[in-house]
């Protein structure tokens, strides 16, 4: 049986972003310490923590000392090594389970999984040659869009492919990786769920919310989402299904196509998600203090939304509007303290209350 912490003992989080950040931030309210562990330098989470090791994935020293001194291990992206996780496991527990990251670091066996509890997604097939890509496309026909089965993100490592692609020159431009071909879903919108369950199988889901990517990047969340009170009910079943299945610890983001009226299921990320980041101003308890109850053993908070919310990235050069936002007064704003503004790069968002 997991262990209940208490106040004062430390988080461990692999990863020292703007999502590690707003975690440290959330567990120091509830008077746990953090430790970041992240190789680069001068990460945001640093600035928020009491103990931060620089190092690589692959520094099993370092990562065997950061795992000991810590009293459970959380993390902000998916990404993780399996031989770093081998490493941690067996100092202390890691929270969500090393399933839930498994499945949804491959976007293969996460499509199955889906579909094995009787969701939907966008049809796929598996791509692992370039005969694999024109059988494939034989078969879903265009337009797809030709994604690499892991290490994608905010639309990296995908490409819609039209009537006139050279399956040739495309499968060459991908690095002739494990691909997956997904047929293009003409979806109406996108919005997601950010759900969480607590050790004792309690689960709480945020209200969904609308979502708008450009160059495959999140820009805004709106809540509520354009949805019947049906289909609102639904993704929320669907998401706690899905909780429920993995035997899931912590927050979840499960993001979803609405297309002619129904639900597809695009991904899910197994932690805090930067469309859950409305709940910050939305919600008594946010989505980060949400994870952090979970994953110490604690009982969840009320995530009932209080107001209607906007919430919109600074993404890249748009970090220059602070001064406006600041002016205006009438929103929260969240600053990551990133120092180099590059293209596509998330350096802060806010939160408009609507009404
Ligand atoms: P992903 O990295 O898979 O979340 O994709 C980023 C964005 O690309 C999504 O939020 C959608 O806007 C778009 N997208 C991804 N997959 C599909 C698909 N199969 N059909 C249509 N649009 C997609």
């Amino acid at each position: 049986m997991s262990k209940v912490l208490s106040s004062g003992s430390t988080i461990g989080i692999l990863g020292g972003g703007q999502l590690g950040q707003m975690l440290s931030m959330a567990a120091a309210r509830l008077g746990f310490k953090t430790h970041i562990f992240e190789p680069s330098a001068n990460p945001p989470a640093s600035n928020v923590s009491s103990g931060f090791t620089q190092a690589e994935y692959d520094d099993y020293d370092k990562l065997k000392k950061f795992a000991s001194s810590v009293d459970v291990v959380t993390y902000e992206f998916e990404n993780i090594p399996t031989g770093a996780l081998d490493i941690i496991e067996k100092e202390c527990e890691i929270f969500p389970s090393r399933e839930a990251l498994k499945i949804s670091q491959d976007r293969l066996l996460e499509k199955k999984f889906i579909n094995k509890l009787g969701f939907k997604t966008a049809s796929f097939c598996e791509v692992s040659s370039q005969e694999g890509l024109i059988f494939a496309l034989e078969n879903l026909g265009t337009p797809s869009i030709l994604k690499t089965r892991r290490f994608g993100y905010d639309g990296k490592g995908q490409v819609k492919l039209g009537a006139t692609s050279n399956p040739k020159e495309i499968w060459e431009s991908l690095g002739e990786k494990e691909l997956i071909l997904e047929g293009f879903v003409d979806f109406s919108h996108e919005i997601s769920v950010i759900g969480s369950r607590s050790k004792d199988g309690q689960i709480s889901c945020f209200d969904p919310g609308e979502n708008v990517h450009k160059d495959g990047i999140l820009r805004t969340t709106t809540v509520p989402a354009n949805l019947t009170t049906q289909q609102k009910t639904d993704a929320v079943l669907i998401t706690a299904k899905i909780l429920e299945s993995l035997n899931y610890i912590g927050v979840i983001g499960v993001e979803f196509f609405v297309a002619n009226s129904t639900l597809i299921i695009n991904e899910f990320a197994p932690r805090v998600h930067n469309s859950g980041h409305w709940t910050q101003n939305g919600c008594t308890v946010d989505q980060f203090e949400q994870h952090i109850r979970a994953i110490a053993g604690w009982n969840l908070g009320n995530g009932e939304r209080h107001c209607d919310v906007i919430m919109e990235n600074l993404i890249g050069d748009q970090i220059n509007k602070t001064n406006d936002l600041i002016a205006d007064g009438s929103v929260s704003l969240h600053l990551y303290g990133k120092v180099d503004i590059k293209p596509g790069r998330k350096m802060g968002h806010f939160n408009r209350i609507i009404k």
